[in-house]
């Protein structure tokens, strides 16, 4: 249901434990959206999804300075709550969770959560600590937000399968769901850091795209070497001379490990740079891709 009034400002974690009790004692099922801020349509949809699943969405706007690396953009990453506050509101949130760092990482504390194997490669292997960042916030989020549900984007693949992993293993009785990529109409995949790109970064950049789109076509059209394919991606991706390649992989959708033949379900995932401002995308090639 929408529900077109404020959304419910809560800043502390106790207060949003108090709010979650009460809903749940009604027998509402809640939905949790984890966001950075800096909201755009990625995050609305997954926002509307969540009401698919729950009678309740707490979106949490929270930059989380342990995910970010020492040379990376945890200072200028963009914040502007009341812009995020009003986009909520339009789509019908319940409860916006902003809390100041101290209410998550209260003073003293040493405990990190850290997911192994899934996180060793992509990301992981470029932004080192970066998912040990997440599964940790992640976590606190899910112990103080005690959702039924909590809906991250496929965006960011190898996130989304470390939750779920998180999840899982941890036996948070949470249900993980994935929300599609939403794309500019030029193909771009939106994100908060495509605001960084200059006019001719933010041109070039659509070769992201392209790429996944042109190795869905050759995987159609019978290519099956993972190598041919992902070198395939990386000349269409060069071609702008902005573009500086983090990784171009071919990985199992579930475990991540990468893959030497195409087979489904996989994930043609990929890491560029452009002036500085790191992009990320996929593709998931299922059984009817091939
Ligand atoms: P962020 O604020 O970038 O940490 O993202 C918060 C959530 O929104 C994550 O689950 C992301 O995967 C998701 N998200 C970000 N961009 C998009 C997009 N273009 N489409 C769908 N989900 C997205």
């Amino acid at each position: 249901m929408l529900n077109p009034i404020d959304p419910q400002l809560i800043k502390s974690v106790a207060e949003l434990g108090r709010y979650s009790d009460a809903a749940r004692g009604i027998g509402r099922r809640i939905a949790l959206v984890p966001t950075m801020g800096a909201l755009h349509e990625g995050h609305l949809s997954l926002v509307r999804l969540a009401y698919h699943h729950a009678d309740r969405v707490i979106v949490s706007v929270f930059v989380n300075p342990t995910q970010f690396g020492p040379a990376e953009d945890f200072a200028r990453y963009p914040r502007d709550l009341a812009r995020d506050m009003e986009l909520l509101r339009k789509v019908g949130v319940d409860v916006v969770f902003a809390p100041p760092v101290e209410e998550i990482y209260p003073n003293g504390d040493a405990t990190w959560v850290e997911v192994e194997r899934l996180t060793s490669g992509l990301c992981g292997r470029s932004r080192p600590g970066h998912f040990r960042g997440v599964t940790t916030v992640v976590a606190r989020l899910f112990n103080a937000a005690r959702p039924h549900v909590a809906v991250f984007g496929e965006k960011d693949y190898q996130q989304l399968a470390v939750i779920r992993r998180m999840a899982r293993d941890l036996a948070f009785g949470i249900e993980v769901i994935g929300g599609p990529i939403v794309r500019e109409p030029d193909g771009l995949a939106m994100s908060s850091r495509n605001v960084f790109l200059s006019a001719r970064a933010r041109q070039q950049a659509t070769a992201l795209h392209a790429a996944l789109h042109e190795a869905r076509a050759l995987v159609r059209g019978g290519v099956r070497d993972a190598a041919a394919l992902c070198e395939e991606a990386r000349r269409r991706i060069e071609k702008e001379p902005l573009a500086e390649i983090d990784y171009v992989e071919l990985v199992d959708a579930e475990t991540l490990e990468p893959l030497r033949q195409v087979r489904t379900p996989a994930v043609l995932a990929l890491a560029v740079r452009f002036e500085g401002t790191r992009l990320i995308d996929n593709t998931l090639l299922e059984a009817e891709t091939l």
